[in-house]
């Protein structure tokens, strides 16, 4: 079965920008992939960290692995 994953992008209260992803915390076998749960000084890294996320998963998904 095929894992989807739905990362976020938040800003703290200190107004740094984190990606999280509920799908890799549920995940406890595999470790926290880099960049998320990071927190980072623009929303324009976390939007690259978010895309990164997401590509993971599509080139997963066209690999078929
Ligand atoms: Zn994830």
């Amino acid at each position: 079965m095929r894992k989807v994953h739905h990362p976020k992008i938040v800003q703290q209260s200190d107004r740094r920008w984190v990606v999280v992803c509920e799908d890799c915390e549920r995940n406890e076998k595999s470790a926290m992939p880099i960049g998320i749960n990071t927190p980072v000084n623009s929303r324009e890294k976390a939007e690259l960290m978010w895309e990164n996320h997401c590509e993971l998963r599509r080139s997963a998904l066209r690999r078929g692995s």
